[in-house]
């Protein structure tokens, strides 16, 4: 094998711990893909549960793959290798079974890269017997599987905790067995999606047994964004419902993890990291969730946590986080004005957010990082004045405790659009036209521009769209991935293959269609649309659908 590619594959096994020792072998062969790059799967604490879930398994071995970074990709292509795996760099196309775990739709994409690399046929009707099974799970699929659906031989729709066990027991027993006969076998587990049958019936969705521990880091290595964390998971799902937001809907119902399973945890990761991040949608909203930062005061260590909900916000909490180093905390109001904050159900208040501001001023973490979405159903300039208005008076509060402190902030507005995802209230709304969301982002920068000590971070516009795209399409995104994959932009690659982009995106369904990612429905469709239709009724008679 082309020694450069060694040379980076050495260097990142000797950068990390908790990989399975080289050499390891068993009766059942499996490579576990990440389908982006290995910097950013190592941030993953899905990726790693998942790692961990194979390899607690009997008399298997699970090691990992990535999409090579641009100098390993060169070296690839130079050298016409096949794309190994990193613990003991084997073949992809040699493993039993390849799996992928996916989280985010945009990494669709590089499915058929990676797949391309590795010699095994993209779409799992072109794999014979002498192919590994391909099969794939992850939080993008439980959103929508279609448009990647035909490049895997079976789709696990639920959680890893529930799924793995029993799919890497039965392959275990049928390793010997044909192609066929496996498929047919894993077919009938609870979760399991075959794309070559399509779907008839709905899937099942599996959820991981309320006793799972909380997941925590396995792997820790520098060369990762969160290189200097432990990671815990505190809670899965998110009590809250935002019409918005999949993460409070796709994952039900909400679970947290007791106080004492975390403690033990955090102080497991203490030996490795000063650092403790806490995971979850909403860590905020975990009933002990002062008490665990306390301890890990106590402990001497410093807690890390992603976003804090505007109406949990403590004192004593902001007084842990400051002491701990926090420099910067992330608010998100979401919606700019009341208006829209009541149509994707925030429940919050103009006064509840500048309080809130306040209080993390006070608490002397004067940099703010604050999330607003553009582009919802029904908004127009009046509700993009009222975001500039409360980000103004919100600077005004901050300003005041800098005053206090002798120390200047910065406040960060990071805006994105809307995106209809699928299984949430909204998925029957349409994206905002991608020309309409320039001219609002244009609008927004000349207004915010002049504000001193405020920062406009918007979202990669054409990314959010494909990310839309592929959240609401089907299988006829198929060919238009696989000329993505090969180097075309969205706009060639949907010409190409004739889809309009725009007219996908921006679609309104009616409430009475079939959609086409209900394959594994989540449980409530009846509260999804009541909730969409109560959405409505915050737009003037014109604006509804
Ligand atoms: S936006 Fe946040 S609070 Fe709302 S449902 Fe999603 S995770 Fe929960």
């Amino acid at each position: 094998m082309n020694w450069q590619i060694q040379q980076i594959l050495r260097r990142r096994r000797g950068a990390e711990t908790g990989a399975i020792p080289a050499g390891c072998g068993g009766a059942l062969s499996v490579c576990l893909v990440y389908p982006n790059h290995y910097a950013v799967a190592m941030s993953s604490l899905g990726f790693q549960t998942v790692y961990k879930l194979f390899n607690d398994q009997p008399d298997l071995v699970c090691e990992r793959a990535f999409l090579p970074d641009r100098d390993e990709l060169d070296a690839y292509l130079k050298s016409g290798d096949t794309l190994v795996s990193l613990e003991n760099e084997r073949p992809l196309s040699d493993f039993d079974l390849v799996a992928f775990s996916i989280s985010f739709e945009p990494d669709f994409v590089n499915i058929p890269r990676i797949l391309k690399l590795a010699r095994i046929p993209s779409c799992a009707a072109d794999r014979t017997g002498a192919d590994p099974l391909v099969i794939a799970g992850g939080a993008a699929f439980l959103i929508n599987p279609e448009p990647a659906a035909e490049f895997f031989d079976l789709i696990a729709f639920g959680e890893g905790e529930a799924l793995i066990p029993p799919l890497a027991a039965l392959c275990v027993q049928h390793v010997a067995a044909s192609r066929e006969m496996l498929l047919q076998e894993l077919g009938r587990l609870a979760g399991s999606y075959l794309p070559a049958a399509g779907h008839d019936t709905a899937v099942q969705r599996i959820t991981a047994p309320a006793a799972a521990p909380p997941a925590c880091s396995v792997l820790l290595t520098d060369e990762t964004e969160f290189g200097n964390m432990f990671l815990v998971e505190v809670s899965r799902g998110c009590p809250r419902g935002c019409r918005f937001c999949a993460a409070g809907f796709v994952y039900q119902p909400f679970r947290q993890q007791p106080l004492e399973l975390l403690k033990a945890a955090v102080l497991e990761g203490l030996q490795h990291r000063k650092t403790i991040g806490l995971v979850g949608a909403a860590v905020s909203d975990h009933r002990s969730i002062e008490a665990l930062c306390n301890f890990i005061v106590e402990q001497d260590g410093s807690p890390s946590l992603s976003s804090l909900r505007v109406d949990r916000l403590t004192p004593h909490m902001l007084e842990l986080l400051a002491k701990s180093g926090h420099r910067t905390i992330s608010l998100a109001p979401e919606g700019g004005s009341q208006r829209m904050r009541d149509l994707i159900r925030k429940n919050l208040t103009a006064d509840q957010i500048l309080d809130a501001a306040e209080a993390v001023a006070r608490a002397g973490i004067l940099n703010l990082r604050l999330y607003f979405i553009i582009g919802l159903p029904g908004e127009n300039d009046q509700d993009l004045e009222e975001l500039v208005k409360l980000t103004a008076a919100i600077k005004e509060r901050v300003v005041e405790q800098a005053r206090r402190h002798k120390r200047l902030g910065e406040i960060t507005l990071s805006v994105n659009p809307f995106i209809p995802k699928p299984f949430t209230p909204l998925q029957w709304a349409g994206m905002c036209p991608l020309e309409e969301l320039k001219r609002k982002v244009a609008w927004l920068e000349k207004r915010i521009r002049p504000l001193a000590n405020l920062r406009l971070k918007v979202e990669d516009l054409h990314g959010c769209v494909l990310q839309a795209l592929l959240s609401r399409g089907g299988r006829e995104l198929t060919p238009l991935l696989l000329q993505m994959a090969e180097g075309l932009n969205l706009r060639k690659a949907a010409k190409l293959c004739g889809i309009d982009v725009e007219a996908c995106v921006t679609r309104i369904y009616a409430p009475d269609e079939k959609l086409v990612w209900e394959v594994a429905p989540v449980a409530d469709r009846e509260r999804l649309l009541t909730e969409y239709q109560a959405a409505m009724k915050q737009l003037p008679e014109e604006q509804t659908p």
